[in-house]
């Protein structure tokens, strides 16, 4: 045997030989330590979130995140989501190697057109599998540690009064926040007096940035981006219906207040096309909105080609989907926009993995275990689950 064969042999022999054996969902429903409230829709007492978990022939198994969120950019139901992974995705995932994921992916979206929340628990069950096949963290595989935390946003969501607003900003700004997403809805006084408020509250030293959740018209978006103008925002994000392209475009020409796109993205296209007509400075992805990390990773690329800032965020979700943005945050080699990624760990009443991940000093630390580096606690799953 020359010393090429031998080698490649090597090679060979070292490739974890997994098969996929088993597509496994667990639907979940978690309550929120307080409603959850955004510009649309009312406020929300729970968050139904659906867990993955791929089986394999060596006993590995990789769990993934995604979640029915139900309001703009996701129609998607427990029911729909768990109809596409069992009934399109798992007959072309069993008997597929975990790593082959380049090849898998695009057959889930050629299954199923712009099924990106039910891809994305999939996407991360396998990245899950394969850092755990290898024995280092999924971090380790996308490009090693750039940075150790990641800094995070204070998230203020809409509360009947202004005193509440200004108490979670003073409670968020004490336990370390320096960068505050205030959400907003379609009135713009008082969209005005909560900035106002926190503004004057909080100081000059830190970022404020709103958050409208596609929530208003633009003639209204605009008249509130003039009288927003004095209070050095960090940004506006996503202010207009995501079909609104053109008037989102517009109205970065018209404010000197930088735009962020959020709901308006879902795929590579819908960024470029954000990116042609230079509608925002910085995009927000979300595991499940953007088909988990395998493939918020492309538009994470994508947007730091055309020389936009990636704000990490995420519905709001457990330490799973938290630990797929942490991991992809720390492999990542550019500036990040302090994103509210993490914001579930705070905001709902429990966690689903024995050691959840924390918030310290608003930034949060990808776990260094193989894959996700997560264990499901099966107590709390029994606890958790909706379909028993
Ligand atoms: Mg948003």
């Amino acid at each position: 045997m020359d010393a090429i064969t031998s080698q490649r042999r090597t090679r060979t022999a070292s490739m974890p030989c997994l098969k996929i054996t088993e597509v496994e969902s667990i639907p979940l429903r978690i309550g929120f330590k307080a409603p959850h409230k955004i510009a649309v829709g009312p406020f929300r007492p729970t968050i139904d979130i659906l867990l993955v978990r791929v089986h394999t022939d060596e006993g590995i198994t990789g769990i993934g995140e995604t979640q029915a969120w139900r309001r703009h950019g996701s129609s998607e139901t427990i029911a729909s989501l768990r109809t596409a992974i069992h009934d399109y995705f798992a007959p072309l995932l069993l008997g597929k190697s975990p790593f082959d994921i380049a090849a898998i992916m695009p057959k889930l979206e050629e299954t199923i057109y712009h099924s990106y929340y039910a891809q994305a628990g999939i996407a991360d069950a396998l990245i899950d599998i394969q850092g755990k096949a290898l024995g280092v963290p999924a971090f380790a595989m996308l490009g090693g540690k750039c940075r150790d935390m990641i800094s995070m946003c204070g998230l203020l969501s809409i509360k009947p009064t202004l005193d509440e607003t200004l108490n979670d900003a003073n409670r968020l700004f004490g336990e370390g926040y320096r960068t505050f997403v205030i959400k907003t809805d379609s009135n713009v006084d008082s969209n005005v007096r909560a900035v106002r408020a926190v503004r004057e509250k909080l100081g000059d030293d830190v970022h404020i940035r709103i958050d409208s959740n596609s929530g208003m018209r633009f003639d209204t978006a605009l008249e509130m981006l003039q009288r927003l103008e004095p209070f050095r925002l960090q940004g506006a994000e996503q202010l207009l219906e995501i079909w609104d392209l053109d008037g989102t475009a517009e109205l970065a020409r018209r404010t000197s207040i930088p735009l962020i796109a959020d709901e308006q993205i879902a795929n590579d296209h819908d960024l470029i096309g954000v990116i042609r007509k230079r509608a925002a400075f910085a995009f927000q992805s979300k595991v499940a909105k953007n088909g988990g990390l395998w493939y918020s990773r492309k538009l994470w690329q994508i947007a730091d080609g055309a020389g936009m800032l990636v704000c990490p965020g995420n519905h709001p979700c457990t330490s799973i989907a938290t630990a797929s943005v942490a991991h992809l945050a720390t492999a990542w080699q550019s500036p990040l926009l302090e994103g509210p990624f993490a914001f579930g760990l705070n905001a709902l009443v429990d966690d689903v993995v024995v050691t959840p991940m924390k918030v310290e000093n608003a930034a949060v630390r990808a776990p260094e275990g193989p894959g996700l580096g997560l264990a499901l606690d099966e107590d709390k799953i029994e606890k958790l689950r909706i379909d028993r």
